[in-house]
Order: structure tokens, then sequence, then C-alpha cells
């Protein structure tokens, strides 16, 4: 009987918690505009700062949310960045 009873509050507060956690996630749920996935995907990934950022995923960001420059990345420019940044802004305007 101990066992039964063990696992059913076991199971009542796996249950609770997992409510908990789903309501959390919806609640609390932070919206990320999906450009700058977008840009940093097509970034090279280096991480090495020259655009003035501590990132790839800094510069996207300051892109997409502070309107900064397109052209900074300069290990990128070569491999046409650019145009594929102009891209991604122009279809999600
Ligand atoms: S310069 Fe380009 S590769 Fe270097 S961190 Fe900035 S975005 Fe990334």
């Amino acid at each position: 009987m101990v066992i039964l009873y063990s696992a059913l509050v076991m199971g009542a507060l796996g249950l609770g918690f997992g409510l908990f956690l789903a309501f959390s996630n919806e609640k609390f749920k932070v919206e990320v505009d999906p450009r700058i996935e977008q840009i940093t995907k097509v970034l090279p990934g280096i991480n090495c700062g020259a655009c003035g950022y501590p990132g790839c995923e800094g510069y996207a960001s300051a892109i997409v949310k502070k309107g900064d420059a397109i052209d900074k990345c300069l290990p990128g420019k070569k491999m046409g960045v650019i145009e594929r940044i102009k891209e991604i802004l122009e279809q999600n305007k």
C-alpha cells in the first residue's frame, strides 16, 4: 500500500510541476524577431568582433533592432553576406 501511495503522490507532483512549467513557458515567453536568427545564419560565425560587437549574433541583433549598417562584417564581405542580409531585410518588411 505504501508503494501505491508513493506512486500516486509522485505522479501528482510530476503532473503539477509539469503543468506549472507549461504555464510558465507560455506566460514568460520572449518573442524574438526571426530576422535575427536568419541573419546570424548567413554571417560567417567566426565571432571575431571586427564588426564592433562581441559576436555574430550581437551584430545581427544590432542590424535588426538598431538599424546598424550591414557592411561591418569584414570576413563576410567576400562571401556575399551583404547581399544576403539585404534580401532578408527586404523579404521581411
Ligand atoms: S565581423 Fe563578422 S564574423 Fe566577425 S563577429 Fe562580426 S559578424 Fe561575426
